[in-house]
C-alpha cells in the first residue's frame, strides 16, 4: 500500500525538497501549493495538519510542485494575486503584478482627487493584468480610464479581470503606444513601461522566475528608456495642462529624469518601501 500522507507531514518534506531546489521561501511557497489542492487559506492549513491527503490531491499536487521546482513563479500556479487589496487573475499572459506596482496607484489616486473635473480622463500604457487601472477604476467611478496594450494576451486578461471586478467605467484594447496619436484627450498618463535593460535582461542578472514573464512586458530590447523617450516627447508637444505619473528603474532614474528636462515641465521623484527610486510623476504647467 501506498503511504498516506498527512499536511504536516508533506509540509516537513515540501520545505526540504524546495530548499534542495533553491526556491526562496520553501516552506511559504510549499504551504501555498498545498492550500490550492485543498481550496483552503494559509490560516486553515493548521487546523487540517492530520489531515490525509487523498491519492488524487497528491497527483495534483506532485505537478504543482514539480512546476514550482522549475521556477514558474508561485502566482502563476496560484492562477491569482493580491493587489492594491483587490485578487486579480494572473497567468503566463502578462506581467505579474508587484507590491512596488501599488504605488502607481497610490501616487494616481492622490493626482486624480485633486484634478478638479467631473470626468477625469487617465490613460494607462501597458495594461498588462489591468490591475493599476482596474484598481483605480474602482476608486474613481466617475472617471473615464482607457487602457491600451500591443498583447492581445494582456488585453483579453484584463478584460478577464475587468469582468472579475465588474468596473464599467473603463475600456481595453489592444493598441501600440509607438503609434498612438490621441493622447491630448487625457489628462492623466499612467504607465509601468518596460523598463529593463537588454544587456540586464540575462540569466545570470536576473531571477529564474522572471523568464515565465513575457519578454515585452519587461524589456524594451534596448537601453531601458525608449518608453520614457516616448513619454517626453509626449509631454514636450503637449499644448495643455497634462500630468504623468511612471514607474521606474531604480538604477536607471537618473537618466528618466535627464529626458523629462523639458521648459515648463516639473518632476517629482518617489522612492519605494526599500527606499528605491520607483515613481516619477511629471507635470506639464
Ligand atoms: N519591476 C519589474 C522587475 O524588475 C520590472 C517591471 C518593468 O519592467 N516595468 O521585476
Amino acid at each position: 500500500m501506498d503511504k498516506i500522507w498527512t499536511t504536516s507531514e508533506l509540509i516537513n518534506w515540501g520545505k526540504n525538497f524546495f530548499v534542495s531546489k533553491n526556491i526562496s521561501e520553501p516552506r511559504l511557497n510549499f504551504e501555498f501549493l498545498l492550500c490550492k489542492v485543498l481550496n483552503c487559506n494559509r490560516i486553515d492549513l493548521y487546523l487540517k495538519y492530520d489531515y490525509p491527503f487523498k491519492p488524487n490531491q497528491l497527483s495534483e499536487l506532485k505537478e504543482l510542485i514539480n512546476r514550482r521546482a522549475k521556477f514558474e513563479p508561485l502566482q502563476y500556479i496560484l492562477g491569482e494575486v493580491e493587489f492594491y487589496g483587490n485578487k486579480f487573475i494572473s497567468d503566463k499572459r502578462a506581467l505579474i503584478p508587484r507590491p512596488e506596482t501599488e504605488l502607481l496607484v497610490i501616487q494616481s489616486k492622490e493626482i486624480i482627487s485633486q484634478i478638479n473635473k467631473p470626468k477625469t480622463r487617465v490613460l494607462e500604457v501597458g495594461v498588462g493584468t489591468g490591475c493599476v487601472s482596474i484598481s483605480l477604476a474602482k476608486l474613481f467611478p466617475a472617471a473615464e480610464f482607457y487602457g491600451i496594450d500591443i498583447s492581445q494576451d494582456a488585453i483579453d486578461l484584463a478584460f478577464e479581470n475587468k469582468e472579475l471586478h465588474k468596473v464599467e467605467n473603463i475600456k481595453f484594447k489592444k493598441a501600440d503606444f509607438f503609434e498612438f496619436s490621441t493622447f491630448s484627450y487625457f489628462d492623466l498618463i499612467i504607465s509601468n513601461p518596460p523598463y529593463i535593460p537588454k544587456e540586464q535582461y540575462s540569466k545570470n542578472n536576473l531571477q529564474e522566475e522572471l523568464f515565465f514573464e513575457p519578454k515585452i512586458a519587461l524589456t524594451d530590447d534596448a537601453d531601458g528608456l525608449v518608453f520614457y523617450r516616448k513619454f517626453a516627447e509626449i509631454i514636450k508637444l503637449s499644448t495643455q495642462k497634462m500630468q504623468l505619473i511612471l514607474e521606474i528603474n531604480e538604477f536607471t532614474s537618473d537618466s528618466i529624469v535627464e529626458l523629462f528636462k523639458i521648459d515648463n515641465v516639473a518632476t517629482t521623484k518617489i522612492k519605494d518601501f526599500n527606499n528605491l527610486d520607483r515613481i516619477l510623476i511629471i507635470e506639464k504647467k
